[in-house]
């Protein structure tokens, strides 16, 4: 036989095929998650995730000892409040959680990259990413808070804010908020395609941020959408977006896919906690190659186009790779 082209040349050892491998994982992409809650001396692992943990203040200078030793360059922060109210005041005071966490980390580790999760749902009794009157989500009125969120944090050192509400021109309003007060330097990374999934299970026990009725699909998008997508991703871009992001990732490479062809702006993907956890839980179970299972995934993030990943297999994947 008579074969001109055989793709198999080019798989014969490990050297070519490290030659010719188009998409590398690097620990530059990593984004860490981070959780940091009220009170003292408390590291309380999350069941539902395991290797995950909530840290108080006064415990968490090892956790980003170890995030700067494994070069990571990103984390971000999500806050467990002590109270909740109906404004998410806790959201924007400033001596809130998420606020003194970015003091301390700023002060352990200047270069470390520190982005902040810009929300409500954890802050508020409701449970809900904005504003609730009368059941409903309100968005306009969300705008205002989510925009004094965003402040909060920058004047606390935040490097990037995250605004994750899905309200209507939330990129608008925390660009407009911070720019008043001279922040015109500071990115914004908008959680622009963010679905309602049910892949966020295990994060909602970590961050106790569940809604006390209903469900996120009046702003959280719904799965099958596509087209709708880019919409989003456009609006954001069009408001001031520096990043965008796809959330959850696994489930949604097609729309990271679809993405990366039409903007030409940085990609971030979030490899959400049920992600996660089905990994981990397999693993566990012995099931699965739990190192090799957890590269390919986050391989085929990165190959679909994202630049920026955030993961909580952030360590594992420095520890596996760096
Ligand atoms: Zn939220």
């Amino acid at each position: 036989m008579k074969l001109t082209r055989r793709p198999r040349r080019l798989r014969g050892s490990p050297a070519i095929r490290r030659m010719v491998r188009e998409t590398v994982l690097n620990v530059d992409d990593l984004i860490y998650p981070i959780f940091v809650r009220f009170g003292s001396h408390i590291r309380e692992e999350i069941p539902s995730m395991p290797g995950i943990y909530r840290f108080t203040l006064d415990e968490l200078e090892p956790e980003i000892r170890e995030v700067q030793e494994l070069g990571i360059p990103a984390i971000i922060l999500f806050g467990i409040p002590e109270y909740k109210d109906e404004k998410a005041t806790s959201a924007f005071e400033e001596n809130g959680i998420v606020q003194e966490a970015v003091r301390l980390v700023k002060k352990l580790a200047p270069d470390l990259f520190v982005i902040t999760d810009v929300c409500m749902c954890q802050f508020t009794t409701f449970g809900h990413c904005g504003i609730v009157k009368d059941g409903k989500v309100l968005n306009d009125e969300s705008l205002e808070i989510l925009a004094k969120i965003a402040v909060s944090h920058v004047k606390a050192g935040a490097d990037m804010v995250a605004p994750s509400a899905m309200m209507d021109g939330q990129v608008r309003a925390i660009r407009e908020a911070l720019d008043a007060e001279g922040f015109t330097d500071i990115p914004i990374m908008g959680y622009s395609a963010k679905y309602a999934s049910a892949f966020y299970g295990p994060f909602r026990d970590a961050a106790e941020s569940a809604p006390k009725f209903g469900d996120r699909s009046t702003y959280q998008m719904d799965p099958p959408n596509w087209r709708e997508a880019m919409r989003e991703i456009e609006l954001d871009i069009e408001e001031g977006a520096d990043i965008v992001m796809v959330k959850p990732a696994l489930p949604y490479l097609d729309i990271i896919a679809r993405a990366r062809e039409r903007f030409d702006y940085p990609i971030a993907a979030y490899n959400v906690s049920g992600e996660y956890s089905l990994v981990k839980a397999a693993a566990m179970q012995g099931w699965i190659d739990e190192k090799r299972v957890t590269l390919e995934l986050l391989t085929s993030i990165k190959r679909a186009g994202a630049d920026l990943i955030l993961t909580y297999f952030a360590k594992d994947v420095a520890r596996w790779i760096g």
